[in-house]
């Protein structure tokens, strides 16, 4: 027997709503009028899901309809920008956010952020300074440079370099070294925005040095090097080594840049990682201006660091450009800070978290896999965990070609797909970001911080079903 009354007259107004418990309380930790704004639209929905439901539906009580739309809000009401535990075993993982900062860096930001600084103040003095004074000398001494600056990232490093150094000029590249990097930056497209002409030499595979004699003229206004990240030419290969390239350069007064990218400040092959560029080596080996990512493998703030002859970095603070790429005091904190732990190579690898996690143990990680399969075993929506061994990737366009070997769970889940259990891991709170292979959701414990694992086993041992449309009415 169909039911031919109004189904909506069940449902009580917004004012009876704001009046309820649960509300009332959201309204007086959150803004008014966003709370009015969520009960209208969720009773709107609600509306429109009853009149177009096939049978009957559950009108729910106005206690479990207030109860629902506070959750609901607080659900939505979420920042968009929030913390994620990174299981993907990406470990630069630029969708997340690439390095997690070292505590020593958080607490020199907390302490600039929370009042004013000395960040243009030579306080000896009283008289103005420089910001990058922060972290100029730590950058000397990190990387052996005469001199060196920050800007925002490494892409406004080459942008900037290029504009100061090459605008009006050719730059002379090799073919292997024209990358692409994530998409949106392509270094014959930031050549172009700086005003300096490519100048393309060799092939794909083989440049050779008298590629670069050969385009010499007077146009020329630099050479520049470009580590290709996120990508290998192997076999019948040749680039020219950085220190016949110096040569090149003095013997006709032009400067050599270099863009590392990554920017190991240690040698990474003590991690099984081999053929990362040392910021170090190319300055000793005699670039003019070496350029990488802070962000990257120094496992600080993100950051362009700019390191070379204090003739070409004093040109180069010069450029306008500089101003609209300056970094604020929390970069400069942050990154101080990580600089200095770098002063005690094993304090660096305890403290920052990049390297924590590239020289924890199998043996640690296959530990915590077991615990954790275990752990989440019993979780209403997992059918089985275990601990399967795996690899994990550097990532950041770092180190394409190699792998780190690790410890995953997978899990596969009960009554609803992979890519359902995915998603709902990755919208709960905090987030869990894994990777799907083989039907299996692994959960890799090389990019999980270890005080998170018991954040994970509290998610999935105890994950319920979520309301997947919204209104919390299952049909
Ligand atoms: C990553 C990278 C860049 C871009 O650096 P961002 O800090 O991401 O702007 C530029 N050049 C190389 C070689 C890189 O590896």
């Amino acid at each position: 027997m169909p039911n031919v009354t109004n189904p909506f007259r069940g449902l009580p107004s917004v004012n009876q709503l704001l009046e309820s418990p649960p509300l009332k309380s959201l309204v007086n930790s959150a803004n008014h009028n966003m709370v009015v704004g969520g009960v209208r639209t969720f009773l709107d929905r609600l509306r429109t899901q009853i009149s177009s439901a096939a049978e009957d539906v559950h009108i729910p009580t106005p206690q479990e309809l207030a109860e629902k739309i506070a959750s609901w809000i607080s659900t939505e009401d979420q920042p968009v920008l929030r913390q994620v535990i990174n299981a993907t075993g990406v470990i630069l993982h630029t969708g997340l956010g690439r390095a997690p900062l070292a505590d020593e860096a958080i607490g020199e930001m907390n302490t600039v952020a929370r009042g004013y600084a000395s960040l243009e103040i030579d306080l000896k003095s009283g008289k103005r300074s420089q910001r990058d004074l922060a972290v100029r000398r730590l950058i000397c001494e990190m990387t052996g440079a005469a001199s060196a600056t920050v800007v925002n990232n490494n892409a406004a490093a080459t942008m900037l370099t290029l504009s100061a150094i090459g605008a009006g000029k050719e730059v002379i590249v090799s073919r292997g070294q024209l990358v692409e990097i994530g998409g949106s930056y392509r270094l014959p497209d930031v050549m172009e925005c700086s005003g300096a002409r490519l100048r393309e030499i060799g092939t794909t595979n083989k440049t050779h040095l008298s590629d670069y004699e050969n385009a010499i003229n007077e146009n020329t206004g630099a050479i520049l090097r470009v580590h290709p990240s996120n990508f290998r030419v192997v076999g019948f290969t040749y680039d020219v080594p950085l220190p016949d390239l110096v040569k090149l350069g003095h013997k006709h007064r032009l400067p050599v840049i270099d863009d590392v990218g990554s920017g190991a400040l240690i040698d990474f092959s003590q991690f099984g990682l081999t053929d990362e560029p040392i910021v170090f080596d190319s300055i000793e080996q005699g670039a003019s201006v070496v350029l990488f990512s802070g962000d990257k493998l120094v496992g600080g703030p993100q950051c362009g660091i700019i390191a070379g002859d204090s003739e070409w970095i004093e040109k180069i603070k010069k450029h306008p450009m500089t101003r609209a790429m300056r970094v604020d005091k929390l970069t400069l904190a942050a990154l101080a800070a990580t600089l200095r732990l770098y002063r005690d190579p094993e304090a660096a690898r305890q403290k920052i978290p990049l390297l924590l996690m590239l020289s924890t143990s199998l043996d640690n990680l296959k530990l915590r896999a077991e615990r954790l399969a275990a752990q989440i075993q019993g979780g209403p929506l997992v059918q089985s965990a275990q601990p399967v061994e795996s690899t994990s990737t550097l990532g950041g366009g770092s180190l394409p070609t190699q792998y780190l070997p690790t410890w995953c769970v997978a899990i596969e889940p009960r009554d609803i797909t992979v890519d359902e259990f995915a998603r709902q891991l990755r919208t709960g709170t905090p987030a869990i970001f894994g990777r799907i292979q083989n039907d299996q959701l692994l959960l890799d414990l090389r990019t999980i911080l270890p005080r998170h694992d018991v954040t994970i086993t509290d998610k999935i041992g105890s994950a319920k079903v979520q309301n997947t449309n919204g209104t919390g009415i299952t049909d």
